[in-house]
């Protein structure tokens, strides 16, 4: 019988992200300062096996949902191997992705092969200058693509994440609900929230949930109806649009926060788990894995990290600043 993770608080932890790299080919500017973050040394990240042997320790504890997340998960060399490694693992049922959707085209067919059922896009504009100007230089041309490529091959659900912007790609709140709901994508509005120093310097542009939800309900001059316990909505809050059958999330950690429900710990590319987004409390694994240590010494340092995750995050609010961790490197 598979184990399971159980917090101190009660929540089941049945879900793992894992950041395969810090490294981007974006510079999105409330995620990452202008110059990049500092990597470090190739030899600090876990090796394609290690990342798997963790994973494999962490279903047999009971987790059975893995996203891939980053840095941009596919500049990672041999993504789509790891992708297929950790897709073989006994009990993990749901293998995900987010992504920025530059270099998805090209990778999209092989890692729905590898196991990869669906991914989260991220698209915080339509238009080729803002988008340039958020990501510092991105070319909306790839990511419409690789949005494409995953609709083609048959991901399912796509997700497009909006970071919503003021004064930046607020005007676009309407636009971005038209093109998802065009192509049978499920759009998620998210506010920025105040994470690492470039998250904190983001929150200039915060725009608030309620503010994104009151211009959807005015477009579509409908209500929007919760739909309660939506598969995979995770922290986001899912909306059915009027009577039909189109839906919309919102991920809102400032205005609203989603830890009573909190079911996920993030595994970083050099083998420390973090606990809390919002929190610093964090344990290295790495470490451990590195020194001979066997599955079961892993299990138990697995278990007792578990119990350290904090009740809630600390966002305390518009401007908080939360420096301890880089989006970049914990995936979001
Ligand atoms: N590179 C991939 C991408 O952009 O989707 C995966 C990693 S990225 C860190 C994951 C998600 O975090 C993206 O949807 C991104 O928009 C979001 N994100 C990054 N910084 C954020 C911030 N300060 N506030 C809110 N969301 C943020
Ligand atoms: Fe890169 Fe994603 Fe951060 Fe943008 S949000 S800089 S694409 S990791």
């Amino acid at each position: 019988m598979t184990a399971t993770l159980v917090d101190s608080f009660g929540r089941r932890i049945e879900y793992l992200r894992v950041s395969v790299t810090d490294r981007c080919n974006y510079r999105c500017f409330y995620c990452m300062p202008a110059t990049g973050v500092a990597y470090g040394r190739h030899e600090e990240f876990l090796r394609h096996e290690e990342m798997a042997r963790l994973v494999r320790l962490f279903a047999e504890l009971g987790v059975h949902k893995v996203r891939l997340t980053g840095g941009e998960p596919l500049v990672r060399r041999g993504i789509v191997d790891l992708a297929g490694l950790i897709g073989r693992i006994p009990g993990i049922t749901d293998l995900s992705l987010s992504t920025n959707g530059h270099l998805l085209e090209r990778h999209a067919a092989a890692l729905k092969a590898a196991g990869v059922a669906r991914v989260n896009i991220s698209l915080d504009s339509l238009d080729p200058d803002t988008f340039a100007r958020i990501t510092r230089g991105g070319d909306l041309g790839h990511a419409w693509r690789g949005i494409e490529a995953a609709l083609t091959v048959g991901m399912t659900p796509v997700k497009l994440n909006m970071v919503v912007l003021k004064g930046i790609n607020d005007r676009e709140i309407e636009s971005m609900l038209d093109f998802a709901l065009a192509r049978g994508a499920h759009l998620r509005y998210i506010e920025t929230m105040p994470v690492g120093e470039a998250g904190a310097q983001g929150m200039e542009h915060y725009y608030s949930a309620d503010a994104i939800l009151a211009r959807v309900r005015k477009k579509a001059s409908a209500e929007l109806i919760p739909v309660k316990g939506a598969p995979g909505a995770g922290p986001a809050r899912c909306y059915r649009i009027g009577a039909g059958p189109a839906t919309v999330g919102i991920i809102s950690a400032i205005s609203r926060h989603f830890c009573e429900g909190c079911n996920r710990v993030r595994l970083t590319a050099k083998g420390e788990l973090v606990l809390c987004l919002g929190q610093d409390q964090r344990v290295s694994l790495a470490a451990a894995l590195r020194t001979g240590a066997s599955d079961l010494d892993l299990k138990d340092l697995i278990a007792g990290a578990i119990a350290q995750k904090p009740k809630r995050h600390r966002f305390a609010g518009q401007g908080a600043c939360h420096p301890i961790h880089k989006m970049s490197v914990l995936g979001g």
